[in-house]
Order: C-alpha cells, then structure tokens, then sequence
C-alpha cells in the first residue's frame, strides 16, 4: 500500500475512461481516501461512491478561484488534511492556428493552465500547514513535441505554461516539504478526443511509437501514484513522459 493513510484530491475524474478516475481507482486501491473534483456534482460524487463510501466527490470548476477556494475547505474539513493534489482536470480542441479564437484561447488556458494555478493555490497553505505534501500536474507531449498530436497549438501553449508554472512552484514550495512534478502523457485513449480522432490518424500515429501501441489512462495513473508516494521524496520539479517512446529525449 503505497498511500496508506494519504488523502488525495483529484481534478477532472468523473470521465469514466479518463486519466484522472484511472488515477483514482489506483491510488484507492493502495489506500488512499480520495476526492474527486469535476465539473457536475451528480457526476463526481457517483465516480467517488464507485470507489467505495469513504471517498467523496464534489463539483470544483478549476478555472474559478472560488469554487477552487470551496472545494479545498469542504475536503479538509472531512479528510482533515490533504497529502497528494493531483490536477488532472483539462480540455483540448484539434485546430489550426490560424483558427484560434479569441473565446478558444481563453477556454483552453483557462482550463489547463488557470486551473492548475487555482487549485494548487487553494490547497498549498493546507499542505504548508500539513507539513509537506506531492502537486503532480497534467502537461503533456504535445508541449515538448510542439503539438502535433491532437490539439491545437493553444493547447501546446497552456500544457507547456503548466511545465513552466509547476517547476517554478516546485523551487517556491520545496522549503515547505511540497514536491511538484508533471507528466507529460503522449495519445492515451480516453473520450478526451471525441469522434474527431479517425482510425487512419489512430494508425498513423502508432507507426512513431516504439512501444507499437497507445497509452492507456492506468499507463499515466501509474507515473501519479510513483509521484504521489513516498518512491518520489526526494523528486521535485521533475517531469516524467509517459508516451511509449514517440518522444525520446
Ligand atoms: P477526459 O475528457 O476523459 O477527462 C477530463 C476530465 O476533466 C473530465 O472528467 C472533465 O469533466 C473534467 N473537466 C473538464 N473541464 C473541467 C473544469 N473546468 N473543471 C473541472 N473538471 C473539468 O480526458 P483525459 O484524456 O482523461 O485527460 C485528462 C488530462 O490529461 C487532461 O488535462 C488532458 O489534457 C491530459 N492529457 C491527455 C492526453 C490523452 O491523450 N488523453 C494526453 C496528454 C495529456
């Protein structure tokens, strides 16, 4: 049991296929109480009670500081402290530069990286005053590859943004006992891509994969649950790519 007796708070995972429920389901499963953050509550809390009754599940939109603020005094006030922050909660959208709109630009930052910002300032002071805690953050490949995967170059802005703001915070926080890493996921299937992803673009992108495959949400909750755990101690301002190889560096 890697989480024996840690509480962690979760973002974005009511999608049942999706990175964060994956993520959920592992570290419940090595003994953690988890609480899971999402946009509709119904969704949250049905997502946490699947995990057994001592998880919880509340609505948290990420990219409202308040809600943000709420969430994070309604799960102290029932776990009483929090160990593991994961932001996992993002969005993204398959277009072209050219084609970014301004409304498409706020919506893809303000999700992936406002929110990541937000939630990690709404429970910081909690783990300060815990005496330490893990901030692992969601970026991806397409940060580090210069996008070309599935969203657009707005999204490569805010993943690459998160890399940026997470290792900043990692030098701020680590006098506090805070770690703070990323994970930079390349194609993982979940519902995140919609209808939009074909089979020839499936195929195509398997051929610049070592690993001949896609990633599955359990390959990614593997490198959060490494992090969140005492494995990771001395681990700050790191990122590690799970993504089979398409980006070897
Ligand atoms: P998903 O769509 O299955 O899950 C995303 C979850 O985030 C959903 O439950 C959704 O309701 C929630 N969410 C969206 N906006 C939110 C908001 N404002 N506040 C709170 N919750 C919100 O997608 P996924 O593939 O599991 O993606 C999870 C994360 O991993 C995202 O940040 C995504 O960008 C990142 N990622 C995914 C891939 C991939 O190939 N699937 C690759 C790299 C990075």
């Amino acid at each position: 049991m890697l989480l024996k007796g840690k509480a962690a708070v979760i973002s974005g995972a009511a999608s049942p296929r999706g990175i964060g429920r994956s993520t959920a389901t592992l570290m419940a499963e090595q003994g953690a109480r988890i609480a899971i953050l999402d946009l509709d509550e119904g969704q949250a809390r049905d997502a946490a009670a699947s995990l057994g009754p001592e998880h919880i599940g509340l609505a948290c939109n990420v990219a409202d500081l308040d809600a943000c603020k709420k969430a994070a005094a309604e799960v102290t006030e029932v776990f009483g402290k929090v160990d593991v922050l994961c932001n996992i909660a993002g969005i993204t959208q398959p277009v072209k530069t050219l084609d970014i709109g301004p409304a498409d630009w706020d919506r893809i930052l303000d999700v992936n990286l406002r929110g990541v910002l937000y939630l990690s300032q709404a429970f910081i002071p909690h783990m300060r005053e815990n005496g330490g805690g893990s901030i692992i953050c969601m970026s991806s490949v397409s940060a580090q590859r210069g996008g070309g995967i599935f969203g657009g170059p707005h999204y490569s802005a805010a993943k690459a943004g998160v890399l940026g703001l997470a290792k900043a915070m990692a030098r701020e926080f680590g006098p506090d006992g805070i770690r703070i890493n990323c994970v930079t996921p390349g194609l993982i299937q979940t519902d995140i891509t919609g209808d939009k992803l074909t089979d020839a673009m499936r195929a195509d992108i398997i051929k610049g994969i070592p690993l001949s495959r896609l990633g599955d949400a359990r390959d990614v909750a593997g490198a959060y649950l490494f992090l969140a755990s005492d494995l990771a101690s001395y681990i700050t301002g790191a990122v590690i790519d799970v993504n089979g190889g398409m980006l070897i560096h």
